[in-house]
């Protein structure tokens, strides 16, 4: 998958190489292209940014450099503007994300971008959530992170990206490893009795408990998406119902 960035501060994307996702750009299941556009700016200072016409705070980055960046690099594919008022990132869209060739992620600054930059691009606006911060930087490598994990070879082979936490429907279980008893605080028996049905069953009634408690309306959801449980999963759902 090919993931072009138009940003102003290239330097920041310095994290997209380590861990999994280096490994995915070594690999070549991702070829990350990144563009500063302040490289594309016909300003004699080298400004990427003006006034906005009409008054108020702060400066917006200007249509030109933005296009200009994006033809010289031949970028295609759909083109994502991380912004606060976008649609919200979910399970769903970094599936249907991750299932392109391409994808161009402009990453906004100050005040945001010039309407036209965004509408000469078709820019579908995504936003991570209901806060705002001072650059696209950080949503575009959430998104990237997010994408990557369900491109086939991110992850390691037995790993399933939808057993996680809320792509299964539950929040996941707990989670322990060695040592067995640190300073008292045992490991729960059940996880060390080799018995695998009773294992699942167990982080099963966890997921669910934790579900129930933290994320009421998830809860509701699994319910009403009428999961396949047996028996002894029904009679374990009756307390918390
Ligand atoms: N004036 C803009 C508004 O009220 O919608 C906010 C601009 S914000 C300070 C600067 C840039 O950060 C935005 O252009 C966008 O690229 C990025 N940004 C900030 N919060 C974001 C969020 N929650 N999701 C995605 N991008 C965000």
């Amino acid at each position: 998958m090919k993931i072009n960035i138009l940003t102003i501060f290239p330097d920041m994307f310095a994290p997209l190489r380590m861990s999994m996702l280096g490994r995915a750009i070594d690999n070549g299941i991702i070829e990350l292209d990144i563009t500063d556009i302040r490289d594309y700016t016909t300003d004699r200072h080298n400004r990427v940014d003006d006034t906005p016409y009409g008054g108020g705070a702060g400066m917006v980055m200007q249509v030109q450099p933005i296009l200009d960046a994006f033809n010289a690099k031949g970028y295609g594919g759909e083109v994502l503007y991380m912004s606060p008022r976008g649609e919200m990132l979910s399970g769903d869209l970094a599936k249907e994300l991750s299932e392109k060739d391409e994808i161009t992620i402009l990453c906004g600054h100050y005040e945001g971008v010039d309407q036209r930059a965004l509408d000469r691009l078709g820019a579908r606006e995504v936003s991570i959530g209901d806060y705002v911060l001072t650059g696209g930087e950080l949503p575009a490598m959430v998104l990237i992170d997010t994408v990557a994990r369900f491109l086939d070879g991110v992850l390691a082979g037995e790993e399933s990206v939808t057993d996680e936490s809320v792509y299964s429907g539950l929040l996941e279980y707990p989670q322990y490893s060695k040592p067995r008893e640190y300073e008292g605080d045992e490991v729960p028996e059940i996880l060390l009795s080799g018995n695998h049905g009773e294992i699942d069953l167990w982080r099963w009634e966890q997921a669910v408990a934790l579900t129930k408690e933290r994320r009421p309306d998830m809860f509701r959801k699994y319910l009403e998406s009428e999961p396949e449980l047996s028996k002894k999963q029904k009679i374990i759902l009756q307390k918390y119902l």
